[in-house]
């Protein structure tokens, strides 16, 4: 189960950080192909413009490249089905089983009823809550429980997730989703920044309170509708 947290978390970075790769290739190409229609205008030689027309059709090409790229990374309509947000908690919850009892931490999953079925991808949902469980084992050190509830408030899913870990200092909490903020020697600064990401292109918000030495609460307050 470790390897496929890997494989996880891999798939989590790959997909985020194409969208944004991809963003920024197409700004020079753009450019790119402004500079080569000025020197077309400013040079009538016959001998350059099958150079540049070659030029131009390369350029062209990498740009639908990228934008296929683009349509691959990111969340489409079609990625969106109805989600028990409760089971994708279960299942995440799951895969981090091992993790969690090698750092002597228990999870509690408190369901209160109902919980509808919402509009979300799945798969995303997952990378998220198991960005941030894992944060939160790795936060007590010393063992502890995890408490998660999910339940239904104000047309919202709130999910909560609550550590008696180490905590964060305020300035340690203002960063937490800045990219590659880490105070891991073997992090990568990345999970809540995804996370972030993940729940706000499903219209929700994250909120995260902490105290040094205390622990730290996570709420993910998701519309049930609205999508
Ligand atoms: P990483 O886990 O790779 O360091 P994250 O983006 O997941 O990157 O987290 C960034 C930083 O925020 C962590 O290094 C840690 O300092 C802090 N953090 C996140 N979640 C918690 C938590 N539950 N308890 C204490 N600190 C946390
Ligand atoms: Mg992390």
């Amino acid at each position: 189960s470790n390897y496929l947290l890997q494989q996880y978390e891999k798939m989590n970075l790959v997909s985020e950080f194409a969208a944004s790769v991809a963003h920024e290739i197409k700004n020079p190409l753009t450019i790119l192909k402004g500079f080569i229609q000025l020197i077309e205008i400013s040079k009538q030689n016959k001998a350059y413009t099958q150079y540049e027309n070659l030029i131009f059709s390369e350029i062209d090409r990498i740009h639908l490249m990228v934008n296929e790229f683009l349509t691959l990374a990111k969340p489409s309509e079609e990625d969106m089905k109805l989600t028990d947000l409760h089971e994708a908690l279960q299942q995440s919850i799951r895969l981090l089983n091992a993790h969690a009892t090698a750092h002597h931490v228990t999870i509690h999953l408190e369901k209160v009823p109902p919980i509808p079925l919402i509009q979300a991808i799945e798969n995303k949902m997952k990378q998220a809550f198991i960005n941030i469980i894992k944060n939160a084992i790795e936060a007590m050190q010393g063992g502890g429980n995890l408490h998660i509830t999910i339940r239904k408030w104000n047309g919202n899913i709130t999910i909560q997730f609550a550590d008696e870990g180490c905590g964060m200092t305020e300035e340690e909490l203002r960063k937490v989703t800045t990219p590659f903020f880490t105070t891991k020697t073997d992090g990568t600064g990345l999970g809540m920044m995804i996370t972030n990401n993940i729940i706000k292109s499903h219209d929700g918000e994250m909120e995260v309170e902490s105290r040094v030495g205390e622990g730290t609460k996570v709420s993910l307050i998701i519309p049930v509708s609205g999508q």
